[in-house]
């Protein structure tokens, strides 16, 4: 399916509401059963029919539609944030006793989710180094049923063969699992290499304009209406539809942002590898990334995600350079029109926390919408502060 189709007019029934261009909100909790023989009919397959919104809502169904087909997926189902359509993925395919095969640094709340949650029911995990595939066979038990995958992942970007892993998870009988939203659907469509779940946290590129907290879940219907009859009808955490008509509204741009982002981040990237302050520069698409064939194998673009670590002789001056970025954001998330900075300085000293795994002076930035060179003039200038 042509992804211009999928964005302007994939599920958008306009007959059904007066020939409008944009989809209504049907900002509804229930819908109306005729009468008793209409009532049972519905009642009998929840799945296919409008009763409560937890589970079906038209709006939201418009953006279903348009997720599955830009993931190659049968179906697909919203959340009301990435965190909980991926605890629901991995909850609908795991039971006591079970054990999950795991990247070594997925994002937060996903550890968090294996560490702290499922723990508690009987469901362990092993956390391997996932960029070599013979790592994720050696941890295999008889007792896994998971394999998680977050290719890249949003720091360090390191990634994983996405078909040898499928192909690996199909002769182990394991459901597999990929959080997407590094690369979002523009720039990598992981069920074409055979995998079996797509998860994105939607608040990110997909919605694009840092408005809602919005998830999905990719997959066959069987899988999907099984997460729908158990996890997502039993634990909730459903969309509002006028969240759904946002994303609805954003996804009409996606291929635009995706683009913009990803030059502005390439062209970004070459001039702070030549700059002489620059330590290092992490960006799968930078021919010195240590996975660089790989990204270029099984994405078609990167986005504007990079991080670096900058010379400094201590934190004072990494932090000095941040406070003088003045065309940055600095806050956490990323994917929206704006260009943000997350500064890992920032994470060491805090009250009650840990210090972080990564060093003081890697910064990771995400490029949003704004002009690449108006961005570098601001970065150039606080490069001189080093
Ligand atoms: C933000 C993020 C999530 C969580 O999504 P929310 O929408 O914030 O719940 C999951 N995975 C990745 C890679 C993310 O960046």
């Amino acid at each position: 399916m042509h992804l211009s189709h999928i964005l302007t007019h994939l599920g958008e029934d306009r007959e059904q509401y007066f020939n409008a261009v944009s989809p209504p909100v049907i900002q509804s909790s229930n819908f109306v059963f005729d009468n008793i023989a209409d009532l049972r009919k519905k009642l009998s397959d929840e799945g296919a029919h409008h009763i409560y919104t937890r589970g079906n809502n038209p709006t939201v169904q418009i953006l279903r539609k348009k997720i599955a087909a830009l993931e190659s997926a049968e179906d697909a189902l919203i959340f009301g944030s990435g965190a909980a359509a991926i605890a629901m993925a991995v909850i609908g395919n795991v039971k006591a006793g079970d054990h999950i095969v795991c990247v070594q640094s997925p994002y937060g709340w996903t550890h968090k989710l294996l560490t702290s949650f499922l723990v508690r029911f009987g469901v362990s995990h092993t956390f391997v180094d996932a960029t070599d595939t013979k790592e994720i066979a050696a941890a295999v038990r008889p007792e896994t049923s998971v394999l998680f995958l977050e290719s890249p992942n949003s720091k360090t970007f390191e990634i994983q063969d996405l078909s040898a892993c499928a192909a690996l998870a199909k002769q182990h009988g394991l459901v597999s699992i990929i959080d997407n939203s590094y690369a979002s659907p523009i720039f990598q469509r992981p069920i074409e290499h055979g995998i079996d779940i797509v998860v994105h946290s939607a608040t990110k590129y997909l919605n694009g304009h840092s408005d809602v907290v919005v998830g999905v879940i990719c997959g066959r219907k069987k899988m999907i209406d099984k997460i729908f009859a158990s996890e997502m009808m039993t634990l909730g955490a459903t969309i509002s539809p006028h969240d759904a008509a946002l994303v609805i509204r954003g996804l009409r741009t996606l291929p635009l942002r995706m683009q913009r982002s990803h030059e502005s981040a390439m062209q970004l990237v070459q001039s702070l590898r030549k700059h002489p302050k620059v330590e290092q520069v992490y960006y799968p698409f930078s021919p010195d990334f240590p996975q660089y064939e790989l990204a270029r194998k099984q994405m078609t673009g990167a986005g504007g995600l990079f991080s670096v670590r900058l010379k400094a002789d201590n934190i004072q001056q990494i932090e000095t350079f941040c406070d003088k970025l003045q065309r940055f954001l600095m806050a956490v998330s990323w994917g929206g029109h704006e260009s943000l900075i997350l500064p890992v300085c920032g994470l060491y000293h805090v009250a009650g926390r840990e210090d972080p795994d990564l060093p003081w002076n890697f910064i990771r930035f995400y490029i949003g919408l704004e002009d690449p060179d108006w961005l570098w003039e601001d970065i150039e200038r606080a490069l001189e502060e080093l």
